[in-house]
């Protein structure tokens, strides 16, 4: 049996990063630059005014106060947006928006709460300091500063930034593409009728939903039932440009296991499928029974035939998502360069007696109370308790040593909050 590590290892290495794309600035969001962001020009970038009031000259203002107003003639209206350029001659005022563009020769913004708000003659009721309400061009960028640093996460405020630089584009890793495909001859779609002995599928909704919350696009989930050649089938038609086929079920021990069939032994060479896949036992609970390799399918219309990494998870759902979080999500958001690829690891206390299988690691479904620092073991072990999973927030992991724990035990969670 390989080690939870072991087959960690030999995952990730399938899991490779695409090259940079430039994508459209609100297709960036989520994703990771590629490069540096270089500021092509200063923001803000033009001298502006920080108020709606009158442009003056300091020293035409330099006496007033409330009792002894000064009294300017408006020579201009200058609304944001305006776009001639104007020049202030010495003892008039221009009034001014917030945004606008500063005339020539204008040293303060009188705002408009110390005036009267006449359009004519304007009475100003308060000196000014020099460069009050200005906002100067450069200062907040300097053209040619680099303001976003490659690898940096693409947040609403970059995109801000970006979009107020003017940049249409930016250059990220993009997300992974990956297909789901979920086998059983059991399943059935959620809202069609089921007849004795079917099941309603729940992986293919649940992995593809833990890939987009990874990060990654999921290209399709399609299912299919325990029959090889409509499995080669489909895994032929959906491939496409996928980065990573992920697959659930058919490769445990029994008869009917599609997936293995399907890949395990070497493909006939009229399927159109190729590549080598092993089919391996890892020492866990729950998610014993895995696969990983390279498959060799035809790729988009027109190109050439190429090799797609694929891991082939259990069909229980617990162990296909347990699964997920142990071999998959990290690698995943390395190669996108994502933050935080592991799940944080916390050390808590158990707060009641447990037994484990010796020889196998196990993930139990837990709640962890982060106030108090415990966890309490939610639901039985086996791996079709889906109810306790999808109200757990974390997984406890309890090592191959290890048969027994008793309450006030530390132990080790994977937050999933
Ligand atoms: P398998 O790994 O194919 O032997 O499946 C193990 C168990 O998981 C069986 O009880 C299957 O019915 C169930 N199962 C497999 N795939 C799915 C799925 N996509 N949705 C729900 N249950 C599944
Ligand atoms: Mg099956």
């Amino acid at each position: 049996m390989r080690t939870v590590e072991e087959h960690q290892r030999v995952v990730a290495a399938l899991i490779t990063a695409r090259p940079a794309v430039s994508v459209p600035i609100a297709d960036a969001l989520g994703l990771v630059l590629a490069e540096d962001v270089v500021a092509p020009l200063s923001l803000p970038g033009f001298d502006n005014s920080a108020m709606d009031g009158y442009a003056v000259m300091v020293d035409d203002v330099a006496s007033a106060t409330p009792e002894n107003p000064v009294r300017l003639p408006v020579a201009e209206d200058i609304p944001a947006g305006r776009t001639d350029l104007l020049t202030l001659k010495p003892g008039v005022a221009h009034r001014i928006m917030t945004g606008a563009m500063l005339p020539a020769g204008a040293t303060a913004v009188v705002p408009v709460e110390a005036t009267n708000a006449a359009t004519d003659t304007v009475e100003i009721r308060a000196a000014a300091r020099d460069g009050q309400h200005i906002r100067r061009a450069g200062e907040d960028v300097a053209a040619g500063t680099a303001v976003l640093r490659a690898s940096q996460l693409v947040t609403p405020a970059a995109l801000g930034l970006a979009a107020a630089l003017g940049l249409a584009e930016l250059t990220v890793i993009p997300r992974q593409r990956v297909l789901v495909m979920s086998t059983g001859t059991e399943l059935v779609a959620p809202g069609t009728p089921l007849a004795p002995g079917q099941i309603y599928e729940s992986n293919a909704v649940m992995l593809a939903a833990a890939l987009r919350d990874t990060g990654a696009d999921v290209v399709a989930s399609p299912m299919t039932g325990d029959d090889v050649e409509s499995f080669r089938a489909a895994l032929a038609k959906h491939t496409g440009d996928a980065d990573l086929i992920i697959t659930t079920g058919g490769v445990s021990a029994g008869a009917y296991e599609v997936v293995k069939d399907a890949l395990g032994a070497p493909t006939p060479a009229t399927s159109g499928l190729g590549g080598s896949v092993d089919f391996v036992k890892v020492a866990m609970q729950p998610g014993m029974p895995q696969g990983c390799g390279v498959i060799t399918a035809p790729g988009p219309p027109a190109s050439p035939q190429r090799d797609i990494p694929i891991v082939t998870l259990p069909g229980n759902p617990v162990s296909a998502l347990v699964s997920f979080e142990v071999f998959l999500r990290a690698p995943l958001r390395l190669a996108m360069g994502l933050p935080n690829p592991a799940r944080p690891r916390r050390d808590a206390v158990l707060t009641e007696d447990l037994t484990s299988p010796r020889g196998k690691r196990q993930f139990r479904r837990g709640v962890l109370d982060a106030a108090a620092g415990t966890v309490t073991s939610y639901g039985p072990p086996a791996s079709h308790h889906l109810r306790w999973l999808a109200s757990a927030n974390c997984l406890l992991e309890i090592a191959e040593d290890v048969d027994a724990l008793s309450a006030g035990s530390p132990v080790q969670v994977w937050d999933l909050t």
